[in-house]
């Protein structure tokens, strides 16, 4: 089976905004201020966007506010061609608690973290639509550990469901997740050693130990 080249897709999108000169609005879900370094400066270019913090997988709070605390600062020191605007969620641990559920032990990138996304992507989505977005996608996909084609397909699938453009993906082509390291580097941004929730932290850790 042919694999969909991703970033592929996103660039003939931009290419042909670009040709329409048109800038549509995108909430852009964020994870964490280093994956969005590559990923914003690819898309302010083209995109009136707005950073989407909801991370109801992150653990402990502190955690949690310390990387919403580290866009911020990214959003207002990252020279870009137009400053996004940042909308945080509340912190809400249960939803991600609810789904992860009987998918405790399950490794990094298995069944729990497809549920992860799916959360996240959800809630970008019914966001978009209810403040009149015209598209939305995440930055999930510049880390090498995430999967974009289960990103893609879940994306694709909401845009269906809620009625919104879903701008396909793979940030971590083109060097993307090294120009997000590099950007990490030079504005000193704080890089979490785990993905974000307790089992992911407790996998961290365990390897750490050895
Ligand atoms: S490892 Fe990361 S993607 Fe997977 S469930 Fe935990 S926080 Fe979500």
């Amino acid at each position: 089976m042919n694999r969909i080249r991703y970033d592929e897709l996103m660039r003939e999108d931009i290419a042909r905004l670009k040709e329409q000169g048109r800038r549509p609005r995108l909430l852009l879900h964020v994870c964490c201020a280093p994956c969005s370094t590559a990923c914003l400066e690819l898309l302010t270019d083209v995109f009136d966007v707005t950073c989407f913090y909801c991370n109801p997988n992150i653990s402990p709070q502190e955690e949690y506010e310390r990387r919403l605390q580290e866009l911020d600062r990214l959003l207002k020191e990252l020279p870009l061609r137009a400053r996004p605007d940042l909308l945080p969620c509340a912190y809400e641990p249960e939803r991600f608690e609810a789904i992860a559920l009987g998918l405790e032990a399950e490794p990094e990138g298995g069944a729990r973290c497809e549920k992860c996304y799916r959360l996240r992507l959800e809630e970008t989505a019914r966001a978009a639509k209810a403040h009149g977005y015209d598209y939305f996608t995440t930055t999930l996909s510049v880390s090498p550990y995430k999967n974009a084609e289960k990103l893609n397909t879940i994306g694709a699938a909401l845009a269906e469901t809620w009625g919104v453009r879903y701008l396909f993906s793979d940030f971590k082509k083109r060097d993307g997740y090294l120009r997000s390291i590099r950007l990490s580097a030079e504005y000193g941004l704080y890089r979490q050693d785990y993905c974000g929730c307790v089992y992911s932290k407790a996998q961290a850790e365990a390897r750490q130990a050895l």
